[in-house]
């Protein structure tokens, strides 16, 4: 018998747990975690051979001057790194002459003009639609919501889309955000390797959670699990949570990964230099050359190609990002790069099942359905629960302390 149970330790259940103990210390606080290291989407590991830290989920601090996760980073210590995120430059305009980018730029920013105009909308509609028919640079910005989103266009929804207000510089934790994330949850009440697999809330009493190591009750849980869980009903509720599913499969999580390749001769690339594979197709990845100037591509594929590559195999990834960086760079390419670790497969992880969550069109109030407590007891975050910050580790940080205020407010006031 706990006074707070939390489902999950990635960023939003750390954040609600560490608020809890540190308001109440007199409190009995357990986070439940299934697998075996907390920080779920947030993790470093270190480069096989080179030591160096990978970042295989979170990597950017968004929004970075206004991101809690900046001043948590100065509490224990981690350095950020400001240099300016790369994404807006080709590395020798390799593939894209500077005559097209900036008539990319001028379809990028006319999309974003007529997004503004289609916020005052009534009618939600996909952000796809608002695509000019046979613009050559549909692909391109298809691309772009495919790493921003997991998904493209097509499936997101206008007024969610507009409701994000993660605003200003992208900067990077130099050892690591996933590194981080577990540093502050570190010390914290967290039982790992113990999934919840019941939550039984019927009744006056204490809410019991079932995991295969036993049955804990809790006067109040916090369930910080994606929404491709909750929709998957990985968690069983009694008495279930219809509107929690609803709102769960209108809040699915879109797909993006990661492939990180090593390079023999780094010099003859830049570094924090960056490319776009093709900037003629959504099917593109985009690869961040030399991170923190280490002999490392990071590969980043979302949406409907990072599907597919997910579902060829453990190889597919690599051989299409090297296929792409070949006929940029040359053929010679090949020999100078080798796949440095496993290519992350977020969606097939069965503890997450996905990158991070959009509203479809017509959804946007799910979010604020799915983040709703029921009956006092039971409280939700997670990032896909942020009303302004969703997709990201600040947005999942925030959440998890809204989910503690929350549950605060009703335990002191409960009889
Ligand atoms: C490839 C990729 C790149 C990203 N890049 C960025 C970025 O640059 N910047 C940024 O801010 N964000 C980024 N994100 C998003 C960010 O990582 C997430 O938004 C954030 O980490 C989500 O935190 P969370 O606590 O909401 O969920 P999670 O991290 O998913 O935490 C939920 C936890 O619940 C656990 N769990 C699941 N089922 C159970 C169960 N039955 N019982 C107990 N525990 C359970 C999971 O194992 C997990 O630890 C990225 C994500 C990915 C995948």
């Amino acid at each position: 018998m706990v006074d707070v149970a939390i489902v999950g330790a990635g960023a939003a259940g750390l954040a609600a747990a560490r608020r809890l103990t540190e308001r109440r210390p007199d409190w009995s606080i357990r986070a439940l975690e299934a697998e075996d290291r907390a920080g779920g989407r947030a993790r470093t590991i270190a480069a096989p051979g080179l030591g160096v830290p990978l970042d295989l989920g979170c990597g950017w601090l968004h929004g970075a001057e206004h991101n809690p996760w900046l001043a948590i980073a100065g509490t224990f210590g981690f350095h950020v790194d400001r240099t300016p995120a790369p994404w807006d430059v080709q590395h020798q305009d390799l593939g894209f002459p500077p005559e097209d980018q900036r008539a990319y730029e001028a379809a990028a920013e006319a999309f974003d003009r007529r997004q503004t105009a289609a916020q005052a909308d009534p009618a939600d509609r996909p952000l796809g639609a608002l695509l000019e028919p046979g613009n050559p640079w549909n692909g391109l910005l298809d691309a772009v919501s495919s790493y921003v989103s997991g998904a493209e266009l097509g499936a997101l929804s206008t007024h969610d889309s507009a409701r994000y207000a993660v605003h200003g510089s992208d900067w990077r934790v130099s050892g690591g955000y996933g590194r981080l994330v577990v540093a502050y949850g570190a010390g914290l009440p967290v039982a790992l390797g113990t999934p919840v697999t019941r939550i039984d809330h019927g009744g006056a009493g204490p809410v019991r959670l079932e995991t295969p190591r036993g049955t804990l009750e809790a006067r109040a849980v916090v369930v910080t699990v994606s929404t491709n869980l909750l929709a998957d009903g990985a968690i069983r509720f009694d008495p279930p949570l219809p509107d929690k599913v609803a709102a769960a499969r209108d809040l699915p999580l879109g797909l993006a990964n990661k492939v990180f390749l090593h390079l023999a001769a780094p010099e003859a690339l830049p570094a924090d230099g960056h490319l776009i594979g093709n900037p003629r197709s959504a099917r593109t990845g985009a690869y961040h050359l030399r991170p923190f100037g280490r002999p490392v591509i990071e590969v980043y594929i979302g949406g409907t190609l990072a599907r597919e590559l997910e579902q060829a195999g453990a190889e597919a990834a690599a051989a299409f990002a090297l296929d792409e960086l070949a006929g940029l760079l040359g053929d010679e390419f090949r020999r100078q790069a080798s796949p440095l670790t496993t290519t992350t497969t977020w969606g097939r992880t069965a503890t997450v099942r996905g990158s991070y969550a959009y509203a479809k069109p017509g959804a946007a109030g799910q979010r604020a359905v799915l983040a709703a407590p029921v009956e006092g007891r039971l409280f939700f975050a997670g990032e896909a629960t942020s009303p302004d910050a969703f997709t990201t580790a600040r947005g999942a940080y925030e959440s998890g302390l809204r989910a503690a205020d929350e549950v605060l407010a009703a335990l002191e006031t409960a009889p």
